[in-house]
């Protein structure tokens, strides 16, 4: 089990896919790959077949008018919701079939945090530790109630906490077993100006350390200082999988420093052509026997 030792584990267990010193010329396992993730809610399809590949180190913004199916895809990448076909692997396991192992390596923090009412802060992070089998997490706990700022509160219970406090403790709790995927969903709404700033950092040193950040948010100025790669989902289609100058490339080329708000409203326009082949299509699967 996880004893919070070192930043970024490697998995304990082989993942579906293991690309080993003997497959050199195979790309690395992504940190989270999507193979045809669909997810239909009676005869609604809310997301279609979304396909794409996150290495290590990247930030990636998950963008998309309301409704597009951000959330519905970070769910299903989480686990909460099972797909209606297709899946998404974290770290090479597969979320559908492998789903305790694929977990351990991400966290999923909700814009809307559920917290039990009754349990003080540092109960929610024993919870976290318990339910995860860490040792010696306390250290590690109290870093990150000391850099949100919720070590006054650290005794306090979640029903007497402020909006912003609750998601703050959402997100420290999310962070304490140390996922390899950090998935948040409207992360930066309800933080105050500091706490933006310890969230921003914290994104930034997750990335840096080898993890990866699939964040969706609406406050576009926000995510294009943070993020340096971007998936737009439109009508539950993925329309683009890239970086930044690539999205310009494709969406706004006749535009000069074409920022995001321009790029994100010409890629969910109903006339732009959604992106032929994602730029990281996923790698096939080795063919038995080999
Ligand atoms: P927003 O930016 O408004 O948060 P979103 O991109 O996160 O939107 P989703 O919440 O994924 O969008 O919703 C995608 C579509 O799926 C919407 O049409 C929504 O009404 C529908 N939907 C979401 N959850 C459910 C559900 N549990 N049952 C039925 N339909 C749902």
């Amino acid at each position: 089990m996880t004893d919070g030792t070192p930043r970024h584990p490697d998995p304990a267990a082989a993942p579906t896919r293991d690309h080993t010193a003997a497959d050199a010329s195979a790309a690395p396992t992504p940190i989270l790959e999507l193979d045809r993730l669909t997810k239909r809610y009676q005869k609604l399809t809310a997301l279609h077949d979304a396909t794409a590949r996150i290495e290590p180190r990247r930030i990636v913004a998950l963008v998309g008018p309301n409704g597009a199916g951000k959330t519905t895809a970070m769910r299903c990448i989480s686990g909460i919701h099972r797909p209606s076909a297709g899946t998404a692997r974290i770290c090479g396991f597969d979320i559908r079939t492998q789903p305790i192992e694929a977990k351990k390596r991400l966290a999923y923090v909700p814009d809307d945090p559920r917290l039990f009412e009754n349990l003080t802060v540092f109960e929610h992070l024993r919870f976290v530790a318990a339910a995860y089998e860490l040792r010696n997490w306390e250290p590690h706990a109290d870093t990150l109630l000391e850099r949100f700022e919720l070590t006054p509160k650290r005794n306090t219970i979640a029903a007497d906490l402020s909006r912003g406090m609750r998601q703050k403790t959402a997100i420290c709790a999310s962070l304490l077993h140390r996922p390899r995927l950090l998935i948040l969903d409207e992360p930066l709404t309800g933080l105050d100006p500091m706490g933006i700033r310890t969230i921003k950092a914290v994104i930034r040193e997750h990335a840096a350390d080898g993890g990866a950040v699939l964040l969706s948010s609406h406050l576009l100025a926000l995510v294009e200082d943070l993020c340096d790669w971007l998936m737009v989902v439109h009508k539950g289609v993925v329309r683009f999988t890239g970086t930044m100058e690539e999205a310009r490339g494709s969406f706004a080329a006749a535009v000069a420093d074409a920022n995001l708000e321009e790029i994100f409203m010409r890629a969910t326009a109903d006339t732009a052509p959604p992106t032929a082949a994602p730029p990281t299509a996923p790698v096939p699967p080795p063919e038995p026997g080999r």
